[in-house]
């Protein structure tokens, strides 16, 4: 997926790197331009965000969320609504250990119970429109994989991304992961416990939690928990702020007669990391 990165230069890389494996494998590949199919890259939106910060653009009915948020959900969205329309079976994504492992931790720390109960390589799905997923690195750390890719000479992006600095996540994220360089094995034995002791609390008919109540997208056909999908609640809001912020920000259209006003906007704020939003 080009997410349109730093101006191109980190998705491009990214872009590259997947490809070249792919051709080494001899795997087809797909890519997908978000700026060519919805309108606004991730710099745009992060550029965006930083206007709505400064007060110079009117953010209107779009409810504020960190650039990691809305990339995430985008990505999710995409990368599923693929699978989905060319019938593909699975989805498989490059979440490991460490990913993982810290976002089990935050999920603690917020206590999320709904994200508590998906902490597993596998996430089935019972409905159409949401393809089932699968994490094959789910139990090796990210220094495991960056060694593995450099012994197998596989081209990869060793950079984080330029907007890693601005998740909340990201500081938690290098303390956990130092102690576990510190105390070997950490991650692995914490996430194999959880799994094995707290995980079968999770199950539905344990009351935990409740099972969310999923329906269709009245625009996309997609999975959603009200008639308008996460991804399609926001998508016009977006389109329309970036859209403004070309023709100069807050002294554009005032706010009532923007076309997007009508539109409901309904953000989820509840922010815990990587699975954030899992069905939208
Ligand atoms: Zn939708």
């Amino acid at each position: 997926v080009e997410q349109g990165i730093g101006q191109q230069h980190y998705s491009q890389e990214s872009d590259k790197s997947a490809i070249e494996l792919c051709q080494r494998l001899g795997v087809p590949y797909h890519t997908f331009d978000i700026k060519t199919a919805y309108g606004f890259s991730i710099d745009d939106l992060h550029e965006m965000n930083a206007a709505i910060k400064q007060g110079k653009l009117n953010p209107g009915q779009l409810q504020y969320r960190g650039i990691c948020s809305f990339c995430g959900m985008i990505k999710r969205y995409t990368i599923n609504k693929f699978a989905k329309d060319h019938g593909f079976t699975r989805v498989a994504t490059g979440h490991n250990l460490t990913d993982e492992s810290v976002s089990l931790i935050i999920n603690f720390f917020n206590m999320n119970l709904n994200f508590l109960g998906r902490s597993h390589p596998l996430i089935d799905s019972n409905i159409d429109a949401l393809v089932p997923r699968v994490k094959p690195l789910f139990y090796i750390t990210e220094q495991e994989i960056v060694l593995y890719a450099y012994y197998a000479q596989i081209n990869h992006v060793s950079a984080e991304c330029i907007y890693a600095n601005e998740s909340p996540n990201l500081e938690i994220k290098r303390i956990f992961q130092d102690l576990d360089t510190e105390r070997k094995g950490l991650f692995l034995s914490m996430m194999r416990q959880y799994q094995k002791k707290m995980l079968p609390l999770f199950k539905p008919e344990k009351g935990l939690v409740k099972p969310r109540a999923l329906t269709f997208c009245a625009s996309c056909g997609m999975a959603a928990s009200s008639n308008k999908c996460s991804f399609c609640r926001n998508k016009s809001l977006l389109l329309a702020r970036v859209n403004d912020l070309k023709k100069g920000g807050k002294n554009n259209l005032p706010e009532a007669s923007n076309p997007s006003n009508s539109e409901h906007a309904h953000v989820d704020n509840d922010y815990t990391g990587p699975e954030e939003d899992e069905f939208d």
